[in-house]
């Protein structure tokens, strides 16, 4: 039998997402009171509307919980709080209700991060929109469709 080690200093098991297997990040409660991060949970019910962890069929609805996320950045280790920064800050730099003319940084095909602006919202049914956005490509203007929760898209002023 494998020996149990005890971390000291572990997040609690319970506070894991069971998605990504790391601290909770901006939870979503579900309708059956199960948390995950949101980014997780909206990643899932692109492909499924239930619960990862009791298979309970739902709406596809989920609440925040402040207090929960207070609770888990009190508990981290200051590693995992270290960590856990760094996916919030890269959360927040995801772009999200992009309306036509805003503004955001595109990462180019050759690697670099220019500005750009959104010349449309294009609604996918069961998951987030499809932005036609464009950007100065040298001389040139270049015009892409590019999904809303892309890598290559982030809220204005991340990278330029
Ligand atoms: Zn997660
Ligand atoms: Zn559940």
């Amino acid at each position: 039998m494998k020996k149990k080690t005890r971390k000291t200093t572990g997040v609690k098991h319970c506070l894991e997402c069971a998605i990504c297997k790391e601290a909770i990040l901006n939870s979503a409660t579900l309708e059956c009171g199960h948390s995950f991060c949101k980014c997780c949970v909206t990643e899932h019910f692109k492909y499924k509307k239930s619960c990862p962890i009791c298979r309970k069929v739902l709406s596809g609805g989920y609440y925040p919980s402040y207090s929960l996320d207070a609770l888990i950045q009190h508990l981290l280790s200051p590693s995992q709080l270290k960590r856990y920064n760094v996916r919030k800050s890269e959360e927040a730099s995801h772009v999200n209700n992009a309306r036509i003319g805003m503004k955001l940084d595109v990462l180019d095909s050759s690697g670099e991060w220019r500005v750009g602006w959104v010349k449309l919202v294009v609604d996918m049914p069961d998951c987030l929109p499809f932005l036609l956005v464009s950007y100065q490509n040298g001389c040139s203007e270049s015009e892409e469709l590019i999904a809303q929760n892309s890598q290559r898209l982030a809220t204005f002023g991340c990278h330029t």
